[in-house]
């Protein structure tokens, strides 16, 4: 190939080397092992293949309009094949007579079918076909296209290249033998099938040995970072439950923990006893009750002799944590800190010296908390509510808070599907929590037209009247912020005229608003001040207003569904019945409704995450981290469950016998696993 292609591949397709065009496999094959018979060609058919005798050819038409038109006839009928270039060339190679088999995309002209520029290839007249093979069709680009490297043209270029290699040119990186009972097919033999399979039976062989080895090798990748970190980490050792934990498990919870918070925490007391830094993510859904997992973790540290913080993204968030967390910690003659931007001088003078000598155990913040000033005596664990709205930097400034960093947890309530979460977190110590308290009363979510408007605003009405709260809530438009302030203006007047003052009292908040005003237009509907608010999405973050029960979502069918899913979560926080109302225009796309659909059937986050998966494919999936969180070329997250599965377990078993994949017998395999280290690596969360 010459360097101006060569240079053309790189960049349109990263190609760089022939082990990456070996590992650009094609995206279907054409089955050229079947002949068409002219009389079963419809119009959805799309590449076919005929045997048949060439009747008549003709050139017809002036300069540009020139063409030539062939007659080709079968048993069962006659076709036109037609070619606008090439034609002196095409007509030395073609004769009146005789047989062919001729190849291409059928297009219908005048209602009656046509084949343009077909290959066409000279046949014995009864020939059994031997030239049967399933031909591998890759996605290309314009640029290349344009260069005659076409999405069958890459085919032949990977052929040229098969054709030079030698089986021990691709030597087997995994362990066959420590596979089995798996009988997979060796690698160089499933590189070959999966671009020129024998059979649909070899080309599924080889799709299902390349799928595993991704699957395998990232979760060789992930095991191994795990272990390294493991390895070399130094953790504070909270070695004993003491007085302070015990006295509020067994006094003085307000409910019985349920089986998975009572999992959660004794996972956490393992992790925070072996010598070693935890680095976990806390995952539960909305309202599964992470925040008494936080407090009891955090009494640990105290029990040990450690301080411990807990840092949230928004003040009005700080201050409902360091309410109930005070509330429940008073009873053990306990203190907590609050800190956050709002803190004034003299009480911030304070909590920093009680802090640096150690007389204050426990401290709530927002941002506030990582700057220089603030210094712990003896910092043992740090807990990041909503983990999305911090930076992996922020949460790199707690570390140097103390000589032996701290147990780091972070709390996230964006249920990612289990097999996303080994792939994009496989490499971190990982919670879940994935029970809800007893006795919550489902959410009922209802989808409504904008012609229901009004009967909506009225059963608003009959909630406000028995002393419920209001949430509105209209989509964020990326592409336009004053189209999204307009929307919202307009939303807000609407409101206002089915709700006028002074019988009604409505907050509003938005991005544009400057955080104080934010701030308070939150508070005043937190405390009960206005009955409605109208807000974008910036209301999504944690906020807990018990009185809210109804939630209405305006433009429902702009949302995803677990931004629908969060957004939902802000009711049904108290004991009244909630309501969510997702309201749409009359029409709407089949995923949209999809969406809705779903919203309506279901409250369980796990559930919807899966169904989100399935529907918009990974890349999309919000909390996962784009880089090296997908590397997989072939395996899928949504078709492929099962056998991420046994990959995993495979990962562990081999890794077991072998920890750092140090033995000989590993080292192809190590050398492959590390070779594919910038795809995958993605190490610690803070
Ligand atoms: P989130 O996980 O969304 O942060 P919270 O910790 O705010 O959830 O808990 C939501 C509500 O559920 C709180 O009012 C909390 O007191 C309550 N709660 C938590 N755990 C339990 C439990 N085991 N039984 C009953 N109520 C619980
Ligand atoms: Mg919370």
């Amino acid at each position: 190939m010459g360097p101006l292609r060569a240079e053309l591949l790189k960049k349109e397709l990263s190609i760089f080397t022939f082990g990456d065009l070996l590992e650009y496999y094609p995206y279907r094959h054409i089955d050229r092992t079947r002949i068409n018979s002219i009389d079963s060609l419809r119009p959805d058919m799309e590449f076919v293949q005929l045997a048949g005798v060439i009747l008549h050819q003709e050139v017809v038409g002036q300069r540009a309009g020139k063409r030539l038109l062939v007659s080709f006839k079968d048993r069962t009928g006659t076709i036109e094949l037609a070619w606008f270039q090439g034609i002196n060339w095409v007509q030395k190679i073609i004769q009146t007579g005789c047989s062919y088999l001729v190849y291409g995309r059928l297009s219908f002209f005048n209602g009656r079918p046509q084949l343009v520029h077909p290959e066409i290839e000279k046949i014995e007249p009864e020939q059994t076909l031997e030239k049967k093979f399933l031909e591998p069709v890759y996605s290309t680009t314009e640029k290349l296209k344009s260069k005659g490297l076409g999405g069958r043209a890459l085919g032949r270029l990977t052929q040229a290249l098969f054709a030079q290699l030698k089986d021990s040119d691709l030597t087997e990186p995994l362990p066959l033998d420590a596979l089995k009972p798996m009988t997979l097919m060796v690698r160089s033999e499933a590189l070959r099938q999966i671009h020129f399979p024998e059979s649909t039976e070899h080309y599924q062989q080889a799709l299902l040995r390349l799928k595993f080895e991704e699957l395998l090798v990232a979760q060789l990748r992930m095991q191994l970072v795990r272990w390294q970190r493991h390895r070399f980490s130094e953790g504070v050792v909270f070695e004993k439950v003491g007085q302070y934990f015990n006295d509020l498990y067994k006094h003085h919870l307000p409910f019985g923990l349920t089986g998975a918070q009572k999992r959660v925490i004794k996972e956490i007391r393992a992790d925070t006893a072996n010598g070693k830094q935890m680095n976990r993510l806390l995952q539960g859904d909305v309202g599964s009750g992470k925040t008494i997992v936080a407090v009891l973790c955090m009494l640990l540290a105290v029990d040990n002799g450690y301080q411990a913080c807990l840092m949230a993204p928004t003040e009005i968030l700080c201050q409902q944590h360091f309410a109930s967390v005070s509330a429940l910690l008073q009873k053990l003659g306990l203190s907590v800190g609050l800190l956050t931007g709002s803190t004034r001088t003299r009480e911030r003078k304070q909590l920093l010296n009680q802090l640096e000598e150690g007389s204050l155990s426990l401290l709530i913040g927002t941002h506030a908390l990582i700057e220089d000033s603030v210094t712990f005596k003896k910092l043992g664990l740090v807990i990041i509510d909503e983990q999305h709205r911090f930076g992996v930097a922020q949460r790199a400034q707690l570390w140097k808070k103390s000589v032996v960093p701290p147990h780091m947890l972070v709390m996230t309530a964006t249920p990612i599907p289990r097999t996303l979460a080994m792939t994009a977190y496989g490499d971190l110590d990982y919670s879940v929590i994935d029970e809800l308290p007893p006795g919550r009363q489902p959410i009922k979510t209802v989808h409504r037209f904008e012609k229901d408007r009004s009967r909506v605003m009225d059963f608003i009405k009959s909630e406000i009247t028995t002393g419920r709260q209001i949430y509105f809530i209209y989509p964020l438009i990326e592409e336009s912020a004053t189209l999204d302030y307009e929307n919202l203006m307009k939303g807000y007047e609407e409101v206002k005229a089915f709700f006028p003052e002074p019988s009604y009292h409505i907050s509003m908040v938005h991005g544009r608003q400057p955080a104080e005003q934010k701030e308070i237009n939150m508070k005043r509907f937190v405390e009960g001040d206005t009955q409605i608010m109208v807000a974008t999405t910036v209301i999504e973050v944690g906020v807990n207003v018990p009185n809210a029960s109804v939630m209405v979502i305006e433009s429902a069918e702009k949302f995803g569904l677990s931004q629908l899913h969060q957004l939902r979560g802000r009711v049904g926080r108290g004991s009244e019945k909630s309501y969510c109302v997702l309201l749409t225009g009359p029409k709407l796309g089949a995923d949209a409704r999809e969406r809705l659909k779903i919203m309506t059937q279901t409250g369980n986050g796990f559930e919807i995450a899966e169904k989100d998966l399935a529907l918009r494919g990974p890349g999309e999936i919000e909390g996962t981290r784009q880089s090296g969180a997908l590397p997989f070329k072939l395996a899928s997250l949504v078709a492929d469950r099962s056998l991420l599965e046994v990959a995993r377990e495979k990962a562990a078993q081999l890794l077991e016998m072998d920890p750092g994949l140090e033995s000989p017998r590993h080292a192809r395999l190590r050398e492959f696993v590390n070779l594919r280290k910038a795809i995958l690596t993605w190490s610690k969360i803070s």
